[in-house]
């Protein structure tokens, strides 16, 4: 098929949900190729999904060892792979006596950490969570009013209730939005849909040791910025705090679809029985897939290389925004999810950057989102940063040439 074909295809039978840009059938490693042979550098992984590159190896062995022994099974049964995903999940975590529960989506094992935050507070009357504004939870329901952003709940009501607004980075904010009935405060470690925003050490600290004082429950989303996306394991782990729970998806199964809840001694025994359930959770299939993801991740060494080649990609990225000070105020991130932040919308760089052959994400306006693969080499970084200097080039002359002169005020026009 053409891309024409599918593009038509889509449109007379798919909800416009989505507005895809490029018709992609073909990956391997950090590239893509679209349905007309045009390759591309892929910085957007399937937006921080497909971080060991696509079509690995070792992951296809993995995938197609377990198709042709078992698919699924339901958690009726025990299936061999799941306890054993589980404990790696949980060693790596450092969450004392951790436990996992395994969805099929970042939204589902948010719903999820909601519901085992509501169950544990349940005796004592507290189901309020508090979660940041600007944050991304998902699209359910409960994920949509967690995500305290507007334009993502805007014609759903009425929303669920007990969910409560701070300010990320904004320790008082949280604060005053305590009260008796708090159960739980939700927060990522960086938002990423927000517009690539670390937190703060402080505020992470502060958070921890708030939610003690307090008797809440801290929980992570690190539904994107886990799975070694940050250079460590989970995005909490670079700031030395240790969450009572935390959700993962995107990165698990490297596309193989696959999400889980993470939750330390306080909270891993709460869904007792036919307290929370899902048909697909955690098939051999989704496990073979994810314990693949780590078992490449580490012998790789693929946590070190994140680190490596994050450091060294925003060092390129921070020679641009210096020679472009006029519209890019700068980068922002931790390890492989990087942030190019303008001064100006973010997507007529983006589509630049497609058109000689790489893509990237435009994120809350004016931000390119970059989110390679943990493997990505040295060269496929100083590829990335020659195709994004040549299309900063073009728009900062583009631009000047739509305002030959900007500092001229009063002059009429
Ligand atoms: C993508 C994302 C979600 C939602 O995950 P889905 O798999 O799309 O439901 C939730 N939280 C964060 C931080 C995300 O980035």
């Amino acid at each position: 098929m053409t891309a024409g074909e599918i593009e038509r295809l889509q449109k007379d039978y798919l909800m416009p949900t989505y507005a895809p840009g490029l018709a992609l059938v073909e990956g391997a490693g950090a590239h893509v190729w679209d349905a007309d042979g045009n390759e591309y550098l892929d910085f957007v992984s399937g937006i921080a999904v497909t971080n060991i590159g696509h079509c690995h190896p070792k992951m296809i062995r993995a995938v197609q060892d377990q198709v042709e022994t078992l698919v699924h099974v339901s958690n009726l049964f025990y299936n061999a792979k799941q306890p054993v995903l589980a404990k790696k999940l949980a060693e790596r975590s450092g969450l004392p006596g951790a436990k996992c529960f395994f969805s099929n989506s970042g939204a589902e094992s948010n719903e999820g950490l909601i519901k085992l935050a509501r169950l544990w507070g349940s005796e004592h009357g507290k189901y309020e969570i508090i979660t940041m504004r600007q944050s991304f939870h998902g699209r359910t329901l409960a994920t949509l009013t967690a995500t305290g952003q507007e334009k993502v709940q805007t014609g759903f009501g009425p929303l669920p209730q007990g969910f409560v607004y701070a300010t990320f980075n904004d320790i008082d904010s949280v604060e005053e939005a305590i009260s008796s009935k708090t159960a739980a405060v939700l927060v990522e470690a960086l938002q990423g849909e927000g517009g690539v925003i670390p937190a703060d050490q402080e505020f992470l600290s502060d958070l921890r040791k708030l939610c003690d004082e307090r008797g809440i429950l801290l929980l992570c989303d690190e539904v994107q910025s886990g799975m070694g996306r940050t250079g460590k394991w989970f995005g909490f782990q670079n700031y030395d705090v240790i969450p009572d729970a935390f959700s993962l998806a995107k990165g698990l199964g490297n596309g193989v679809p696959i999400g889980a809840i993470v939750a330390g001694e306080k909270l891993a025994d709460i869904f007792q029985p036919g307290r929370h359930a899902t048909t697909f959770g955690g098939t051999p299939l989704a496990c073979a897939a994810a314990l693949s993801v780590i078992e490449v991740i580490e012998e790789e060494e693929l946590l070190a290389n994140t680190q490596m080649m994050g450091a060294y990609f925003a060092e390129g990225l921070c020679e641009l925004a210096m020679k472009y000070k006029k519209w890019i105020a700068g980068v922002r991130g931790l390890g492989l999810l990087l942030g190019l932040v303008l001064d100006v919308p973010a997507a007529p760089l983006q589509k630049k950057l497609q058109e000689k052959g790489m893509l990237a994400i435009a994120t809350a306006g004016n931000v390119l989102r970059l989110l390679p693969p943990l493997n990505v080499t040295q060269e496929e970084i100083d590829q990335a940063l020659k195709l994004i200097g040549e299309a900063c080039a073009d728009l900062h002359d583009e631009m000047a040439e739509q305002s030959p002169n900007p500092c001229v005020c009063g002059e009429g026009e």
